[in-house]
């Protein structure tokens, strides 16, 4: 059987390896950090089909240049003179209107309901993750979100999801954990949610028990190869034949990407999570508190809270102190009973979205380079899309078709 190798053992790296070894292949996952704690691990852990409408949206353009003045505020472009930057928002400008939502918003909700499946297949064999199907609010404090909010959830009802359009006094009905103060929300009651690190650990034992191989501390630097086909991977702890291989190294695939002479436009989009445990009063439903952009939500007996996107390079690991208190600032609007203070740094995590400039991941074999898939660019969704991207990855390499149409999804 053939051999493939993944570049990346975050969970779109993880997840292909899984439908891969599922298919009888030979794999090998190498990664450069020990694989404990990267974007995989401290995100929000929603499974999301109700996010049908991409980053590049009409409006965003505005909203983020408004927001990019305010030193609290959930979306902030880094500005620096820099072409990989420049070429990002030109192309974000680009795909930010409505005939790219439109086309968008199927191919998303194609790749979401399959993953939420997937997903159920693995809740079925172990409950050590914590998957819940609880759908997840929508809550707004004003008009003016409140309309946009609603719109989105008519959008995704014609798109043939199940939506509740909810008054205040019906969010605190179905929110009885805590006091919500707001003024009304949507409810999508397609989604659902997992405690990141359990699943990682579960996928990761399925690996073993498959015989997958798992390279970790290991950095892939270069490559060699012959007849259009990568024949060698060149890494830090030796060199490595094979047959096929994946790249799925999340916000660092572009700098990989070079060494194979290909240009991905991806940028990391910071974001930030801190967990807490023993609250006495606490949400209990998977929530976007809608003005400040901050995803909360209850994982087992502990409660997530992680927000913000800040386009920037990997090697900007500060924690922006404004920005989490931004994230802070919204949830004691949003909950006055929680009282939350402003998390230690050693208690805070950040995580690198990989953001495309046209909100859509990438899931593609490449053209010139025959034995080459590439598959990143999930941003906020990677979590929730990959089992539904891993199936996929196995599928393009078999030469099998696809689940879903892969058209949007292509380099
Ligand atoms: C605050 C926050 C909240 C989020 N909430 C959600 C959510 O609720 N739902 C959701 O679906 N998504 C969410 N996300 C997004 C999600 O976490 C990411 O989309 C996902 O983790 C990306 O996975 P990945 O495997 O592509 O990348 P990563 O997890 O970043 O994995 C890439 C891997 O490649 C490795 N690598 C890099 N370079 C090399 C090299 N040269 N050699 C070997 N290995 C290399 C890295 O070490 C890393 O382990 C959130 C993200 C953040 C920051």
């Amino acid at each position: 059987m053939k051999k493939v190798s993944i570049i990346g053992g975050g969970i779109i790296g993880l997840c292909s390896a899984y439908y891969l070894a599922k298919e009888g292949y030979e794999v090998v996952v190498f990664d450069k950090s020990d694989m404990n704690d990267g974007c995989s691990y401290g995100n929000a852990g929603m499974i999301v089909p109700s996010h049908i409408i991409p980053l590049a949206q009409p409006g965003m353009i505005a909203q983020g240049i408004k927001w990019m003045f305010d030193s609290h505020s959930p979306f902030y472009v880094k500005p620096r003179l820099n072409l990989d930057l420049m070429k990002w928002g030109l192309q974000f400008y680009k795909h930010a209107n409505y005939k790219h939502v439109e086309k968008a918003m199927p191919a998303l909700r194609d790749l979401s309901l399959l993953s939420k499946e997937l997903y159920q297949d693995f809740a079925r064999q172990n409950s050590s993750f914590f998957y819940e199907e609880k759908g997840l609010l929508m809550l707004f404090k004003t008009d003016k979100t409140g309309i946009e909010i609603e719109h989105e959830g008519i959008l995704a009802e014609r798109l043939g999801l199940q939506v509740d359009f909810l008054s205040k006094a019906e969010v605190s009905q179905l929110e009885k954990g805590t006091v919500t103060d707001v003024i009304g929300g949507v409810h999508y009651k397609s989604d659902a949610h997992i405690y990141p690190q359990k699943f990682m650990q579960f996928i990761k034992d399925e690996l073993n028990r498959m015989n997958v191989k798992i390279e970790q501390n290991t950095s892939v630097n270069d490559f060699v190869l012959k007849n259009n086909k990568v024949a060698e991977i060149i890494t830090d702890k030796g060199t490595f034949t094979t047959d096929e291989v994946v790249l799925a190294a999340g916000s660092w695939s572009p700098y990989i990407a070079r060494k194979l002479n290909i240009n991905i436009s991806i940028l990391p989009g910071k974001g930030y999570s801190f967990t807490l445990k023993d609250q006495e009063h606490k949400p209990t439903i998977p929530s976007i508190l809608c003005e400040g952009k901050v995803a909360v939500t209850p994982m087992n007996t502990d409660i997530r809270f992680g927000g913000t996107m800040e386009i920037t390079h990997t090697n900007d690991i500060k924690i922006n102190q404004n920005r989490l208190q931004g994230i802070v600032n919204s949830i004691n609007d949003f909950y006055p009973e929680l009282k939350i203070e402003m998390p230690k740094e050693e208690d805070t995590w950040f995580g690198f979205r990989p953001c495309t400039p046209s909100g859509m991941p990438i899931i593609a074999r490449d053209k010139k380079l025959k034995n080459l898939t590439v598959v990143t660019g999930h941003a906020m969704m990677g979590l929730s899309l990959a089992p539904a991207t891993g199936k996929i990855v196995s599928e393009i390499i078999a030469e099998k078709p696809a689940s879903v149409n892969t058209q949007m999804f292509q380099l």
